[in-house]
């Protein structure tokens, strides 16, 4: 291979220009660089949803590529034997790609990264997904951390590479290799008519999510301790979205929120720490991969969890008519803009785990498939967090009221009468629009009465309590 080779670079969740590490080695070995996404066995299965959502992606990544004289080449297969292709096809001598961390990405990545080099092809990962790769950061005693608060002790003062600079060119090869066409992966199947439901909630792309970082810095951090918990309001950043799909980086979110934090706004320090929560659900997830299949708490494994999926209640959980207005508003906010927030991830995940007793996996798969922010490492956290079974997890026997809840962080009832159609005078627009999202077969109508309590709250919480004492916690 000469040193004039292309560098291929494959793309994964890391669709960005700016501080993007593999992109700049690529672009700083002074070859010219093709930029590939591969939509492999891991990425067809991916939820409705972040499926959708990740074809949005990739149309407007190819765009910004196109308009910087790059393209962004698509092959569909196993991701060794279309980069083995690619490799034959365009001379390349050099993949490079940014690290992820789930365990089948772990597994692809490493069997490609030796079959690659076994072949003379140069193979490189990069970091950029996270701040802080799992493995650096461990407990005096050589471990990993299993609570949140020491972890992030362990790492506040930790220095941040700072941000890389988008390059200003990037070369493109002699001749470009064939693509796939996106519209033919027809990414938004699965999602049936809730494409055009969700699709205004989308913010695509880099700018976008620089946008969202600028505005939430300027205007809404001041008062975030509060107003993160308020799901009435718009007090978040709402960068999970983009997040997830490498749009940013958190190394951006982190400088800009310190330099928040020294020009005085306080509650950036808030902000920071949501950051490192992302960071600490990979850091679990690298060191007990375990957390996204099996009850992370090993005590957890003789529950006697309800796994039933066509059970009545479960039904009624997932499309919103509990008859718990927090429940089916938060559960609705899902469907129609694929995004909940925090406050109600809380809230219909103990709901669902505790009223209901039903396994947090049910939970944990639905939301794989609703949300555009899914993240394997912060749901599997979260679902354990709230079911009890996993680390840090809040205490078992502590079962949120969803009633009470309710009036306490949406007193005037912003949030529920954004959400819920039924029994309301003047339904709201995005009240409605949930009936144009969800499957007709869902035996709801914008103008029926607002269901009865599947489960009376009382009862849940009792039985809940009575199936922990059993377990003899
Ligand atoms: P902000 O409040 O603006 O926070 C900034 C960033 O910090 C977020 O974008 C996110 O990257 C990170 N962050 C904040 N809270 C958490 C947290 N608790 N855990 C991990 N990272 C956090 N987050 C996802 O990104 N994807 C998921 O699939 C996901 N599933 C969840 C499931 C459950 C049951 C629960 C309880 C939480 C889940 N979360 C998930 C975490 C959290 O709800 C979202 O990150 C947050 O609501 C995103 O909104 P935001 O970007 O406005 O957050």
């Amino acid at each position: 291979m000469s040193d004039k080779s292309p560098v291929l670079l494959w793309l994964r969740r890391d669709l960005r220009l700016s501080d993007h590490p593999a992109l700049t080695a690529a672009v700083e070995s002074g070859r010219s660089v093709i930029p590939v996404f591969i939509l492999d066995p891991q990425c067809e299965t991916l939820g409705a949803a972040p499926k959708f959502r990740l074809g949005l992606g990739l149309e407007h990544f190819g765009k910004t590529l196109e308009q910087r004289g790059s393209r962004l080449i698509l092959r569909r297969g196993d991701a060794l034997t279309e980069l083995r292709k690619l490799v034959d096809e365009t001379g390349a001598g050099a993949v490079f790609w940014t690290r992820q961390y789930d365990p089948d990405a772990i597994k692809r990545d490493t069997a490609t990264k030796e079959a690659l080099r076994e072949q003379g092809v140069e193979a490189r990962s990069f970091g950029g997904h996270l701040m802080f790769e799992p493995w650096t950061v461990e407990t005096k005693t050589g471990g990993y951390y299993k609570v949140y608060t020491p972890f992030w002790r362990a790492v506040k003062t930790r220095d941040v590479e700072a941000p890389l600079a988008a390059p200003s060119t990037m070369n493109p090869p002699q001749s470009w290799p064939a693509s796939d066409a996106l519209e033919d992966w027809r990414m938004a199947a699965a999602m049936r008519r809730g494409a055009d439901v969700l699709r205004p909630y989308v913010q695509l792309g880099e700018e976008a999510a620089q946008n969202r970082l600028a505005v939430f810095l300027g205007e809404k951090v001041d008062k975030y301790n509060t107003t993160r918990d308020l799901p009435g309001v718009d007090g978040t950043s709402c960068l999970s979205e983009n997040l997830a799909l490498g749009e940013i980086s958190p190394h951006q979110c982190w400088h800009a929120g310190q330099r928040a934090l020294h020009e005085g706004k306080g509650d950036a320090e808030v902000f920071l720490k949501e950051l490192v929560w992302r960071e600490f659900a990979y850091h679990l997830m690298h060191h007990t991969p375990r957390i996204l299949t099996e009850n992370w708490r090993e005590e957890w494994q003789a529950f006697d969890w309800n796994e039933d999926e066509r059970r009545a209640e479960v039904k009624a959980w997932k499309q919103g008519r509990t008859g718990i207005p927090f429940v089916d508003a938060a559960m609705r906010e899902m469907y129609v803009t694929g995004r909940m927030h925090n406050r109600g991830r809380m809230i219909v995940a103990s709901y669902l785990t505790k009223h209901l007793l039903c396994h947090w996996r049910i939970g944990q798969k639905w939301f794989e498939d609703c949300l555009i922010d899914w993240d394997p490492a912060a749901n599997a956290m979260g679902w354990q967090w709230s079911a009890g079974s996993g680390p840090d997890a809040t205490p078992y026997f502590r079962v949120f009221n969803p009633v009470t809840q309710l009036d306490k962080f949406d007193k005037n009832r912003d949030y529920t009468g954004r959400w819920i159609a039924e029994g309301m005078q003047d339904p709201s627009d995005t009240a409605l629009s949930y009936f144009d999202a969800i499957p007709q077969s869902w035996p709801m109508a914008a103008d029926d009465l607002y269901p009865d309590p599947v489960v009376d709250v009382a009862d849940g919480r009792k039985r809940a309590l009575h199936a922990y004492e059993n377990r003899g916690f």
